[in-house]
């Protein structure tokens, strides 16, 4: 699954990003004992399933026969089921002898409960349910999507089970081990399409305009990978060895994925080879949904994946170069997964960092493999760094952490598993070189192709193929929370040599006085004006070397460690010296390790300020928007100071402003994607600053659009879009919201009701929030508009939303419910929200379901802390060089 990032355009103005975090205990399970929430008296083989949605009324009727073995003597069978209404359930044994059930449903457990009259002894049985369902309007289980088109208002029916949905639309045994075959079949519109994992087989005539579509059965592959789609759709196809890919949309859009498709055939063939085993289904599309969900962008079906129009669909008139990264990389993402997640499944949740830890770093390799042109590979330091930001605090979690209930599964999709995990298996891969990762991956995936692992049976796998210890080094980083923070004692110079010692200690950011966890840390060190790099592993806290060379040592060269560095004052000074003369992925890495130690007072704010203040404008462009980020962050801490504010806004507009100036604001032909996007960047940030030139430019260019005396280069239209709908008055407000009604391209119309939500005039801001539940906008965009909201006002978001509970808690979908309102405060200044979410937490979540709360307390407890202090320091700063 692709997590749903918040664009750009709302990021921007919300300065720190807010960000999950969670509590931390682990007991791992031994692989014999794989956690079950059912009973273990019985095992799905293989599923028959037909289905007939009647879309129009919200729902639908089915039956499902499962070929089952029961394994131990029994009375009842139990599965799971939620909001199913069962008519009918009869178990026939070999000798067709059948008997019927009585039925308990147990709603808080999501299980169904068949009682036999009479014994059933181990042995091969099937088992037949009739029963009702509904069809949603968020994305869990079978689900309805909504949207405009020329004729009117269409529906299209989607389906998302992962984590633990599939039990929405299929009595079954709903987790990753319990892995079976699927037969689908479905009596649809005769005029719709209907697709699903598998290719077409048979379609049949039935009555009243209808037809009976049957799917040809599915490989051995966990319930939560199955996939159902239904409407007015367009498919187009392109062909790789004997795999026929495919993009399918709503009627109308299909030409603006044909990026998407292009793209999946490069992608295909790069995995094909990587993974050593050819892609095994006969088919693999990629659907686009109008729409989107608070919790993921896009998901990963097998054979079928599912992504949101905005991963998908390049639209004209508005796309943009991140645009493009995005759909490629989600892409990448989803089809690593088709290998990892779908051949070979984590055997239960918690080692979902097995699925997404690998499919994020693959998604990266892939991205900057095929597209260097991007210079993606950049972006290591930036997700590192949100990694870091959420494993800094005390509420954080390891990679591989216990999960028992179907609500901590889906708070399990967090940064920690997805980013954490993409940086130690870069780590890890940099550590026994890329051969050997490779090797030990295509081993992994053959051995247990269909099956279920454990992290450990990864490790072992690789540690052959590299013939060199890693398990401890890996078990150490998965295992323990934490960030390890490696310190350059001393520096020697003697013959030309660098002596050096190094040691180990812990980086976090709310507990001073903790005893600091050890780790064995693979570290890369280089001498500036030496290209060698020298790999060494601090063990027990401590390490010594020797390099070639004298100058200003650098650690974590090429940035590929999990760790912080830090230098005392004059090994710093010798390399901020020499900033310019480091590798921009090494720029980065020292700019934001000086950033995140001068936070908790470990290092100076002014080593980070004088960097970005002699910064040459020839710069690279991530470096130049990694420093906007900060200043955005530094000026969103001034919030309600008004006159500081003020102050450091105008050192900030200064310092960026010329670098707008020299890229400007018209893009040049094939110009570096690197270079749109801190174009992007400069704008939101520069407007949010209050520069009154950069609001009056965007004014005059959307003025001039909707006189029809100019128009706006594609790629700007949104930029400039949000910097309006930041400054809007009522009145331009009102122009947007006309806007919005009369968009029919439903990814717009999302773009533009979001806008809506994000100014900064407060009474806007009350009236986004009404809007959001009212019926006008769609129903999947409601939950996202409050949010926006919540950037500039997370209390009035929290406030609203929380008076408005049982509505707005239709408009989230089931798995971001218990994380949706503590996501809304976390960006809060005002010390009584930590009461006022706790007393939410208390109230509306159960014991297991409140790590997200907990972990927005420590969050605001932090920015309490941390504020001022901080403040005075930058205010110091400015003071002595404005
Ligand atoms: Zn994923």
């Amino acid at each position: 699954m692709h997590r749903h990032l918040i664009s750009l355009a709302i990021l921007a103005y919300a300065g720190v990003t807010a960000l999950p975090v969670h509590a931390n205990h682990l007991t791992l399970t031994t692989p014999s004992e794989v956690t079950t929430q059912l009973p273990r008296t019985a095992k799905p083989v293989h599923y028959e399933v037909l289905i007939v949605p009647d879309a129009k009324n919200g729902t639908f009727s089915a039956k499902t026969t499962i070929y089952i073995e029961v394994l131990q003597k029994t009375m009842d069978i139990t599965l799971n089921a939620a909001d199913l209404e069962f008519n009918r359930v009869s178990l026939f044994s070999d000798n067709a002898k059948s008997q019927h059930a009585s039925i308990i449903i147990n709603p808080e457990r999501q299980t169904a409960s068949f009682h036999f009259a009479r014994q059933i002894i181990p042995g091969k049985y099937k088992l037949t349910m009739e029963y009702k369902g509904k069809i949603g309007s968020q994305a869990a289980g079978l689900f309805a999507l909504d949207y405009d088109t020329k004729e009117g208002k269409q529906r299209a029916l989607f389906t998302q089970f992962e984590n633990s949905e599939a039990r929405r639309m299929i009595p079954s045994w709903d987790e990753p081990n319990y892995k079976a075959s699927f037969q689908l079949s479905a009596i649809v519109p005769a005029d719709h399409m209907a697709v699903s994992n598998m290719p077409i087989n048979s379609v049949g005539k039935t009555v009243n305009g209808k037809k009976r579509v049957s799917f040809a059965t599915t490989p051995t592959m966990s319930s939560y990978l199955l996939f159902f789609g239904l409407g007015d759709f367009e498919r187009a196809t392109t062909k790789l060895d004997n795999t026929e890919l495919g993009v399918i949309t709503k009627r109308g859009s299909l030409e603006q994925a044909r990026f998407a498709l292009d793209s999946s055939k490069d992608i295909l063939r790069e995995y094909n080879d990587y993974f050593g085993i050819k892609y095994p289904l006969p088919k693999l599309d990629n659907i686009a949904a109008p729409g989107q969900s608070q919790f993921f962008e896009a998901m990963e079906n097998w054979g079928s994946i599912f992504t949101f129009e905005f991963g998908l669909l390049n639209n004209p008139a508005i796309s943009t170069a991140r645009d493009q990264e995005n759909i490629f990389s989600t892409e990448a993402h989803e089809m690593a997964h088709q290998w990892f997640g779908n051949l070979v499944t984590m055997q239960w949740w918690d080692d979902l960092w097995l699925n997404e830890g690998f499919a994020s770093w693959m998604e990266s390799r892939m991205t900057d493999r095929l597209h260097p042109e991007w210079n993606t590979g950049l972006s290591a330091v930036e997700k590192r760094n949100l990694a870091m930001r959420t494993d800094a605090i005390s509420t954080t979690h390891p990679i591989v952490q216990h999960v028992s209930t179907v609500e901590q599964a889906s708070q399990a999709f967090d940064n920690i598993t997805y980013m954490k995990g993409e940086a130690i298996i870069r780590m890890l891969e940099a550590y026994v070189g890329e051969d050997a990762w490779r090797n030990g991956v295509r081993s992994y995936l053959a051995k247990h192709a269909y099956g279920n692992t454990v992290t450990t049976d990864l490790w072992v796998e690789i540690e052959q193929a590299a013939q060199k210890p890693l398990t401890d080094i890996a078990n150490d980083f998965t295992l323990q929370p934490g960030i390890p923070l490696i310190r350059l004692d001393s520096v020697v110079c003697e013959n030309q040599q660098s002596q050096i010692t190094l040691s180990q200690s812990e980086f976090n950011i709310d507990t001073e006085n903790k005893k600091p966890l050890t780790w064995r840390v693979p570290v890369t060190l280089q001498v500036l004006g030496n290209d060698q790099k020298t790999k060494v592993v601090v063990e027990g806290g401590k390490a010594q070397l020797q390099l070639d060379g004298c100058g200003p040592v650098l650690l974590n060269a090429g940035q590929s460690g999990y760790f912080r560095s830090s230098y005392d004052t004059q090994a710093f000074n010798n390399l901020s010296h020499s900033f310019t003369q480091l590798a921009t992925i090494d720029q980065l890495g020292l700019l934001a390790d000086t950033w995140a130690l001068a936070f908790n007072g470990h290092q100076s704010f002014s080593d980070f300020m004088d960097i970005a203040d002699a910064l040459p404008l020839s710069a690279d462009p991530k470096v130049w928007s990694q420093i906007t980020q900060v200043f955005s962050e530094i000026h969103t801490n001034y919030a309600n100071q008004p006159e500081r504010q003020q102050q450091f806004a105008q050192y900030a507009i200064k310092r960026l402003k010329p670098k707008l100036d020299l890229i400007s604001w018209t893009p040049a032909e094939n110009e570096h994607h690197a270079i749109a996007e801190l174009r992007e960047q400069l704008i939101l940030s520069l407007s949010e600053f209050n520069d009154t030139e950069t609001i009056a430019e965007a004014h005059r260019l959307y003025d001039a659009q909707n006189k029809h005396v100019a128009t706006i280069p594609p790629e700007l239209n949104m930029v400039i879009l949000s910097v309006v709908a930041y400054h809007a008055n009522s009145e331009s407000w009102e122009e947007l919201h006309r806007q919005a009604m009369a968009e029919t391209s439903p990814m717009i119309k999302d773009h533009l009701y979001q806008l809506l939500a994000i100014g900064k005039d407060q009474f806007n801001a009350q009236k986004a929030l009404k809007l959001a539940i009212s019926d006008e906008p769609n129903k999947t965009i409601s939950a996202g508009m409050i949010s926006a909201v919540a950037k500039a006002y997370p209390d009035a978001a929290f406030d609203f939303a929380l008076a408005n509970l049982d509505t707005v808690s239709t408009l989230v979908d089931e798995t971001s419910r218990s994380r949706y309102l503590p996501q809304l405060a976390m960006g809060s200044s005002d010390p009584t929200m930590i009461n006022k979410l706790a007393d939410y937490a208390q109230q509306h979540l159960t014991p297991e379901s409140r790590k997200e709360a907990d972990a927005a307390i420590a969050q605001i407890n932090l920015r309490l802390l941390y504020r001022e202090r901080n403040l005075k320091k930058i205010d110091a700063w400015l003071a002595a060089h404005t």
